[in-house]
């Protein structure tokens, strides 16, 4: 743990950047909500596990142990997070007559996949809703006698018996309860169901027995069982895209509470990310082609530079995205790469006085993660150590040092691997090396004619050679 940098994190509890102060000395133990596995994620979606890592890396950079969790939810989570609407998962299931089981595994694999693409480090561990039912039907009898009560459809949690729900939220009376549907008998507006009973007559495709009828554990109720189960309560940081700060986060607050019998949230810092957004509303799962990451690779975007996109945003700031924004990122990414393949030569001479210089700039990098991970200024702080310090092995140990918390993979990621290559391309690779190798063959026997008939050649099949590309962009295709 560095001292001349201590770390501070906005909480979202209070509102404010605090301190980090690990409830076990030198430890960090992190809860993440993760995937609602029944769709592809969209990289709205990844922008929440991308902000995740960055800040387990930098935790991991401080010299905390971490210990980091998301989950898997594979049950429970209701088209409208507010406590209506059909279970996506059997919603999902019955539009693709398929099996939940089998959409959860088939989801869950694409959403690792992603997760690998963007360079997210692993968890300690995932943790899956249906490995925990026992242990939620366990933490719901619990605190059902003094904080639930029963109707037909299930069993509700009412939220007047903890002293100050929806303090995370801010505006419980307002938006928050407006949006959930009226159930008939409930004491509160806000309250929830923490056991949602399977209606008479009817079978779903996952349901368990409990004290209160067969069916299927609420989605709030997930998250504190599995969080508490592998981290133990207290926890240091919980984290979820801003959307969970309004609704799931404050519920899972309240039971929280309840399990304690005290005022304790379970976590000590609550954290959110702001929502990637996209003007035309490709976002939407429900839209044809939707954003999820392998649009974007398919397209011939390299998916770091997806990563790249988000690290030059504050994760607190929405963020808007484009194609240009896109590959704007991706130029970045291409010149660090550049810049690292030079850095690999060996050293002429260690150059002096770099030192300080270099001292300098690492306080630059760690003022900026430690100061609520600022990674548009880490990006800056690596960009300059890169122009300004001339010898190469410091640069490579830097970027080393300081890419553990950008991930980005500069160490091997090679100029090749960034290349545009669209998937509907009518060209294969190979095909377009070779063309390229022959070109070079007629060029260096000057025979010029040869050259530019194999340039345009490739340039009917959508192929644009670049000479001299600054970039060392060879060829692109259109
Ligand atoms: P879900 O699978 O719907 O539970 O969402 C997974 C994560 O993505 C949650 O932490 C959400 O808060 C977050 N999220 C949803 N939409 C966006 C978005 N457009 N930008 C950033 N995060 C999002
Ligand atoms: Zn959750």
């Amino acid at each position: 743990m560095t001292e001349a940098h201590p770390l501070r994190l906005f909480n979202s509890l209070t509102r404010q950047l605090e301190a980090f102060q690990p409830i076990h000395p030198g430890e960090a133990r992190v809860y993440t909500c993760g995937p609602t596995v029944y769709n592809y994620p969209h990289i709205g979606n990844m922008r929440a596990y991308v902000f995740a890592d960055v800040l387990g890396r930098t935790l991991s950079y401080l010299g905390y142990k971490l210990t980091h969790v998301i989950n898997i939810t594979d049950v429970g989570h209701l088209t409208d997070d507010a406590d209506a609407g059909e279970d996506k998962m059997e919603k999902m299931a019955a539009s693709e007559a398929r099996s939940i089981w089998d959409i959860a595994e088939h989801y869950k694999q694409a959403y690792w996949a992603d997760v690998r693409a963007l360079n997210i480090r692993e968890p300690a561990q995932w943790t899956v809703a249906t490995d925990y039912v026992p242990q939620m039907i366990e933490f719901a009898r619990q605190i059902a006698p003094r904080h639930c009560y029963e109707l037909d459809s299930g069993l509700y949690f009412d939220v007047s018996t903890v002293p100050d729900y929806g303090r995370l939220a801010r505006a419980v009376t307002e938006d928050g309860v407006s949006r959930i549907d009226p159930v008939p008998g409930k004491r509160n507006a806000a309250d929830f169901a923490i056991w949602r009973k399977t209606p008479p007559g009817e079978k779903r495709q996952m349901e368990w027995d409990s004290p209160w009828g067969r069916g299927a554990p609420g989605w709030h109720l997930e998250c504190s069982v599995m969080s508490g189960a592998v981290l133990g309560f207290p926890f240091d940081i919980h984290t979820g895209g801003i959307d969970h700060r309004e609704i799931h986060h404050p519920c899972e607050i309240a039971q929280n509470q309840a399990h304690a019998c005290s005022a304790d949230p379970g976590a000590n810092i609550w954290m959110h990310n702001n929502f990637l957004v996209e003007r035309s509303g490709k976002m939407s799962k429900s839209s044809g082609e939707f954003l999820r990451l392998q649009l974007l690779i398919d397209k011939g975007y390299h998916p770091l530079a997806y990563r790249m996109l988000c690290l030059q945003a504050h994760y607190r700031s929405e963020l808007e995205f484009s194609w240009e924004g896109l590959g704007a990122a991706l130029t970045r990414l291409k010149r660090l790469v550049m810049a690292v393949e030079k850095a690999r030569g060996p050293d002429a001479k260690r150059q002096r006085y770099e030192a300080l210089e270099l001292s300098a700039n690492r306080s630059w990098f760690e003022t900026a993660i430690a100061g609520d991970l600022n990674t548009p200024e880490a990006l800056a702080a690596l960009e300059d150590v890169l122009s300004s310090i001339q010898t190469n092995e410091c640069k490579l140990a830097v970027v080393e040092s300081y890419d553990s918390v950008l991930g980005l993979n500069l160490l091997n990621l090679t100029r090749a691997d960034l290349r545009i290559r669209p998937k509907d391309a009518q060209i294969t690779e190979a095909e377009i090396e070779a063309a390229l190798a022959a070109r070079k063959e007629a060029r260096a026997a000057k025979d010029f004619a040869r050259s530019d008939a194999l340039r345009d050649e490739l340039a009917a099949r959508g192929v644009e050679v670049m000479d001299g590309d600054p970039l060392g962009w060879e060829w692109k295709l259109g």
